[in-house]
């Protein structure tokens, strides 16, 4: 018998890549402590990038609730994205007749390939 030709079709464990020699054939790791190893480390990658995403969100309205504060509707995009501003990060898109209103919580703007403008605070939330 060919053990080769068989062993090419035997699945890998995703966490430590040995084969798994025994069981279901659509078993995918090869004991439990590298399935709960696999599961942690995928959990931990999802927490570290919704964190990420969430720091972005929170600098983009700091941004935003600056402008708000210095009563300013408008800004050159150039300059938000030196201090920080995120464009392709919001918390709400919506369509308005024929352009988008985003939004970064209770900011709400509009947006160009040049400028950001329509910057407003929503009141009585
Ligand atoms: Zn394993």
């Amino acid at each position: 018998m060919d053990y080769k030709k068989f062993e090419r079709h035997m699945p890998y464990c995703l966490e430590c890549g040995d084969l798994i020699r025994y069981g279901r054939t659509d078993k995918r790791f090869c004991c439990d402590d590298c399935k709960s190893k696999y599961h942690n480390e995928q959990a931990k990658k999802g927490r570290l990038y919704r964190n990420k995403v969430n720091a972005l969100i929170r600098k983009n309205y700091e941004i935003l609730d600056l402008l708000v504060h210095e009563g300013i509707d408008s800004a050159d995009l150039g300059e938000m994205l030196l201090r920080g501003f995120t464009p392709t990060v919001m918390t709400s898109c919506h369509r308005s007749g024929r352009h988008h209103v985003y939004g970064c919580y209770d900011i709400k703007y509009r947006m160009t390939e040049a400028k950001v403008y329509s910057v407003m605070k929503l009141k009585n939330l």
